[in-house]
């Protein structure tokens, strides 16, 4: 029988496991959050981690830009940020305007408050396999097969994806894991061949209903990251309905990687007390 990763349950599970971890931090908590563009996604899920936090007492600051904001603009309140101790993450939401040069946003992060591990320090850790700050989303995938028991070890998994929040980190932490991974990009030949060899597949590129049955096989175990929105305006993966039936296992959207990246943001607020 195909098995649902089922990542809305596992979320309830480890928001009851939380509670008291969070409970026993005798610190008011704060997450600043800053939103380079505000549109109707980021807005979206801003609402979901609002909600989220409340559960947790845990005061959100956001910054909300519109668009046309410079770099200097962004270093200056990330600068600002790094130096107030009163707050204990922060998360930079992507994608940045054009305009902006990320990576030098990046550069003047504080490794130890950059929630969604994408610093320099936190990258530059992450690719010596030291202990870090990690992507809430990577974070989110790896806890989801962790807990459904889905075997890493020496097996072949494709990552169909290279940005740094999720392909890149991903890979360190499979690898770290003894899987043996290949990433794949919009520039990849064949790819429905290559995936269709692997044991598991993270889809993540923002495309609806993309991977259809030539992409997978029996035994694939397939986790799709992407959030997109059908031609009924429904929210959908990457990965088409006609999947499932025939995979192993399969993380759904909506209900799979999502929330698990959300509680993901917890343990990493968590971490940042570690680091
Ligand atoms: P991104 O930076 O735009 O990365 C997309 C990746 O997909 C790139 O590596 C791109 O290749 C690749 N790609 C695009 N079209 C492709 C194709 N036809 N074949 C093969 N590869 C292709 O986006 P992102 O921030 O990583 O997010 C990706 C998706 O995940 C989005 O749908 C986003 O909403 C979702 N997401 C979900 C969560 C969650 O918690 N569930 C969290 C974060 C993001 P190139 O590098 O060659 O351009």
């Amino acid at each position: 029988m195909v098995k649902i990763l089922d990542g809305k349950k596992l979320s309830l599970t480890l928001k009851e496991e939380l509670k008291s971890k969070f409970d026993s931090i005798k610190q008011h908590l704060k997450l600043a959050i800053i939103m380079p563009i505000c549109d109707d996604a980021s807005i979206a899920y801003l609402n979901s981690r609002e909600r989220l936090c409340k559960e947790f007492n845990i005061e959100l600051c956001v910054y909300k830009f519109d668009g046309n904001e410079t770099t200097e603009e962004l270093v200056e309140l990330v600068k600002k940020l790094n130096l107030d101790d009163s707050i204990q993450g922060i998360m930079i939401d992507r994608p940045f305007p054009k305009q902006v040069n990320e990576d030098k946003v990046y550069e003047f992060l504080d490794y130890r408050k950059d929630i969604d591990g994408c610093s320099l320090i936190s990258c530059g850790k992450l690719f010596q396999a030291q202990d870090c700050l990690v992507s809430s989303t990577a974070v989110g995938v790896m806890t989801l097969l962790k807990y459904y028991n889905i075997d890493l070890v020496g097996k072949n998994v494709v990552i169909v994806n290279r940005s740094k929040i999720v392909g890149i980190p991903l890979m360190h932490l499979l690898l770290k894991e003894n899987s043996t991974v290949t990433i794949c990009h919009s520039k990849t030949k064949n790819l429905a061949r290559i995936c269709s060899k692997a044991d598991i597949i993270i889809t993540a590129i923002g495309k609806a209903k993309y991977f259809t049955k030539e992409y997978v096989n029996a035994k694939t175990t397939i986790i799709d990251v992407g959030i997109n929105y059908d031609e009924n305006n429904k929210i959908c993966g990457d990965v088409d309905q006609e999947v499932y039936e025939i995979v192993d296992s399969y993380s759904p959207v909506p209900g799979g990687v999502g929330p698990v990246t959300n509680i993901a943001l917890l343990l990493n607020l968590l971490k940042t007390f570690e680091i």
